[in-house]
């Protein structure tokens, strides 16, 4: 590769929702923005794990509280908002909208194919990184945002953090989701699927199927119940029910046995409901191809936000990003899923010293790795915050890189509030004017 071309203003590594919307609020402010992706195409976990719902991104008065780039990737959540009707989304078109919105984007150069496999640090400072795949070399910039889910950057950068719960080390369990289709719908008892009581009431009438595949001890899923989620186009249903323990994104191993335990529990499921008289004709269109792994490292920050933080909607004078989505932890164990909302007015907000890594002067946290505890981090990761806290990190990197800044710890959250309100998104709290860049 020439030196020319790789040489950014900002790096951004991974590319799933939060390094997406990290890349595109950084181009939006005219820094020349990389963003590297290790897979062969963009979308991370909400394409390739198939995960289908639009969670809470509302407050107890239904009022947005992540209106910014998560608006342009789920639009229809917010024109045709109704309590009744189940949110959800098809992974191809999401697809579709990133790879739009990514191109329509001047300043911003994707790399697919190309992992991130060394960083080479310099008195707190990312200096530069390797590469290896369809670009092998070194690329290098003024910040660099974590935008692997994991933190796999941060953790090459030598830098600390926790995985699993604190008292065993244990993560959430992982699931292969899957697609069905062919569904007779009219042989259920409430057809519409698109409606929340008729995805209830589908879920009770599939129990009886599950549990006596369980009985028969014909499967190790440890889940007690079945949960799948209507596609948009009210036909096809996306199961997010099949259940993989000691799963560990830093042990490879892990995550390919688990794949293959997961491919074999969303089969002998399928063809368990397949005795119900609407599935009798029933197609498994896909087991998603990539293991949904909720859980990875969290990075550690200049603020740890945890559940006391979350289920108290605290409210903090550097927020940047914000949170309605429950407390959702599921059980490393196997057991029943913990899920606790957060109380009234509906969110909590997150602060910007989450998104800063101690020990680094140039890098920013860009997605569900943020520093936060095992039970806050069951929370924010779901995609509506995990895009705020990308586009919150992209806006304080480009701040960063043009006002010229030595540390990611000098930049105003008041001026980012100020950049994410203009863009449309929600912030609270002060906002500090400035000029933005033209050029
Ligand atoms: C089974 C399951 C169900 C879920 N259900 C929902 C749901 O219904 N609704 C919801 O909103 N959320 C849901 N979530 C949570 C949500 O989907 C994820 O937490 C979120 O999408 C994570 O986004 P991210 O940007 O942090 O990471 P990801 O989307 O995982 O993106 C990280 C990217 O970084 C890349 N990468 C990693 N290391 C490197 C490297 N060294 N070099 C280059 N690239 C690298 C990876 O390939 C990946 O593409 C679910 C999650 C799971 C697992």
């Amino acid at each position: 590769m020439d030196t020319a071309m790789n040489q950014f203003d900002i790096i951004v590594a991974g590319a799933g929702v939060g390094g997406i919307s990290a890349a595109l609020a950084a181009a939006r402010l005219k820094q020349k923005v990389l963003l590297i992706e290790q897979a062969d195409e963009v979308g991370g976990t909400g394409v390739f794990s198939s995960v289908s719902l639009i969670c809470q991104f509302r407050d107890s008065n239904g009022r947005p509280i992540n209106s910014g780039i998560h608006r342009e990737l789920f639009p229809t959540a917010y024109t045709h908002y109704s309590e009744q009707l189940v949110p959800t989304y098809d992974e191809k078109q999401l697809k579709e909208s990133y790879i739009n919105l990514l191109g329509a984007e001047p300043c911003l150069t994707v790399w697919t194919g190309s992992r991130i496999t060394q960083v080479e640090m310099h008195q707190n400072r990312i200096v530069q990184l390797h590469t290896s795949g369809k670009y092998t070399g070194i690329v290098s910039a003024k910040a660099y945002l974590d935008a692997t889910a994991d933190g796999n950057l941060s953790a090459l950068a030598g830098l600390s953090y926790h995985l699993g719960r604190e008292s065993d080390g244990k993560l959430q369990s992982a699931t292969a989701t899957f697609k069905v289709s062919g569904i007779d719908r009219m042989r259920l008892q409430q057809p519409d699927i698109r409606q929340w009581s008729a995805i209830h009431s589908l879920r009770k009438e599939l129990l009886p199927y599950y549990e006596s595949l369980k009985k028969e001890g014909a499967t190790s899923n440890p889940r007690t119940g079945v949960t799948c989620f209507p596609y948009p186009d009210g036909e096809a249903l996306l199961f997010n029910s099949t259940s993989v323990l000691d799963v560990d994104p830093t042990r490879p191993e892990t995550v390919e046995r688990g794949m293959e335990e997961g491919k074999k529990q969303a089969k002998e499921l399928f063809e368990a409901i397949c005795h119900h008289p609407a599935f009798r004709n029933a197609r498994l269109d896909y087991v998603a191809p990539k293991l949904g792994v909720r859980e990875g490292r969290r990075i550690i920050g200049e603020y740890e936000l945890t559940a006391d933080d979350c289920l108290g909607a605290r409210t903090f004078e550097d927020m940047v990003a914000a949170c309605a989505y429950s407390l959702d932890i599921h059980d490393p164990e196997g057991g029943k899923t913990r899920l606790e909302p957060i109380p009234s007015p509906g969110y909590y907000h997150i602060p910007y010293r989450s998104l800063i890594p101690k020990g680094a002067t140039n890098l920013l946290l860009s997605s569900r790795c943020i520093s936060g505890s095992h039970e806050a981090h069951s929370s924010y990761r779901i995609m509506a915050s995990v895009s705020a806290i990308g586009e919150a990190a992209g806006t304080a990197a480009a701040l960063f890189v043009f006002q010229g800044l030595e540390d990611v710890r000098q930049v105003n959250s008041a001026h980012i509030r100020f950049i994410l309100q203009l863009r449309g998104q929600f912030v609270e709290g002060k906002v500090e004017r400035l000029s933005l860049p033209t050029a």
